[in-house]
């Protein structure tokens, strides 16, 4: 298969959680990971950003290139609608948790908490990657969406390694709403 610039972009996700280990900050970059596909989605009506742009979609196809992946088919609950419409609502309901509590930290309500959850169980402190140079309900936000990206991105490895390499694609909350809104305006046109 010819190799194309956006193979490559699997990189994005090294830097992404490698720079988030060290500044916090850099977390907000994650937004580009929300705005692109919904930007393409709804102005396009297109699933470019799945198909090409997506670096956990080319990170999973390269791990699954590389053999990580035992290549199985998904059990068929994971691809009904029900699985893929309920993970969704819960992903997106855990990022307006992330809002809310970025929200009870700018009003003084809560103090900042330095700790990224991994699955939303696990707590880790991640004091060091916070410096005090920004307020702190810019790195409230950041923490929390550390969290939801690695989460999700933990997820999806799990998912890449016991099934098909983007069997995670089948549920990720992002693709299955971009799959919505382009459905909508693919029957708008008709
Ligand atoms: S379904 Fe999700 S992870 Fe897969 S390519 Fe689309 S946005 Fe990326």
């Amino acid at each position: 298969m010819k190799k194309h610039w956006y193979h490559y972009l699997w990189i994005w996700s090294l830097i992404y959680f490698g720079m988030g280990f060290f500044n916090i900050l850099f977390a907000w970059m994650g937004l580009i990971s929300f705005a692109l596909p919904l930007i393409m989605a709804i102005g396009f009506g297109n699933k470019r950003f799945c198909n090409r742009y997506c670096d956990r979609g080319q990170t999973l196809r390269a791990l699954g290139q590389l053999g990580f992946s035992r290549r199985r088919d998904m059990p068929a609950w994971m691809k009904s609608k029900a699985f893929r419409y309920g993970f969704m609502l819960f992903f997106f309901g855990m990022f307006g948790s992330v809002l809310y509590t970025t929200w009870l930290v700018y009003s003084g309500a809560e103090s900042l908490q330095q700790v990224v959850s991994l699955l939303w169980t696990f707590h880790f402190p991640w004091e060091w990657a916070y410096s005090g140079a920004v307020s702190p309900w810019t790195a409230q936000f950041a923490f929390g969406l550390y969290s939801l990206m690695l989460t999700s991105e933990v997820i999806a490895l799990i998912t890449m390694l016991l099934f098909r390499p983007r069997s995670w694609c089948v549920y990720c909350p992002m693709g299955t709403l971009t799959q919505l809104i382009c459905q909508a305006k693919a029957g708008k046109t008709q």
